[in-house]
């Protein structure tokens, strides 16, 4: 059985925020609520939801600002509440990266049917679930990995790595990428926790079987995961 989604509601109007949470509780997602766009950034970093309702209505940031601000950390799911249907917020709010919008007064329905449909696009399919070439597996999901067949036993860390290299094979993945997709920092650490993981990570893939040249260092930039 999957894990709930988790949506964070960001709506300053009581009751709509109460409404919309019991609806969504109903069907069986976890919610989270904000009552203005401060409190649902802090929310937000802290509990990366997997979707966002949005109202364009809300004290000390507006929609639109904290939108701008999701954006820069995440690509997760928008749909913002506008409190009216204009063809000027349409288009602001496609340009600013909503993924969709309602405007109030909405359907109930039509809410849950909008946040089920994003929430199901954004579900992997079985293909990108799994990399597989003729030497290494590693499934995003069970986080199991194999060389040449025999598992290979890898720290948290050293797994987020090796996916986030795998899930380009081939392709360069800068020290700035790894740093945010691995330890979720993009600004302030340096790369030296880069390079020490993927020294740990080489060592465990070539004592399984692993060629040397595997995870190569593109010098200055980053690193890369080279199918043999
Ligand atoms: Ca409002």
């Amino acid at each position: 059985m999957q894990a709930p989604d988790r949506i964070l509601v960001i709506e300053d109007d009581d009751s709509t925020r109460r409404l919309v949470r019991e609806l969504l509780t109903r069907h069986g997602h976890e919610v989270l609520t904000a009552e203005d766009g401060r409190a649902a950034l802090r929310m937000f970093h802290e509990h990366r939801p997997d979707l966002v309702i949005l109202d364009v209505g809300l004290p000390e940031l507006d929609g639109w600002q904290t939108l701008e601000r999701i954006r820069d950390m995440s690509d997760v799911p928008v749909v913002m509440l506008t409190a009216s249907g204009g063809e000027f917020e349409r288009v602001r709010g496609i340009r600013s990266g909503a993924d969709d919008y309602l405007t109030k007064p909405f359907s109930l329905p039509e809410l849950v049917a909008r946040v089920e449909g994003l929430l199901e696009r954004r579900r992997p399919s079985r293909a990108d679930q799994r990399y597989a070439d003729e030497s290494l597996t590693v499934d995003f999901v069970t986080r199991h990995v194999t060389v040449k067949g025999e598992e290979v036993r890898l720290t948290p860390l050293e797994f987020k790595l090796l996916a986030a290299l795998v899930r380009s094979p081939a392709e360069t993945v800068s020290q700035q990428k790894l740093l945010g997709e691995v330890w979720g920092d993009r600004h302030e650490r340096s790369s030296d926790p880069v390079r020490t993981y993927v020294r740990y990570l080489r060592r465990k893939l070539t004592d399984a079987g692993l060629g040397e040249g595997a995870i190569e260092t593109v010098r200055g930039f980053g690193y890369r995961y080279c199918p043999p």
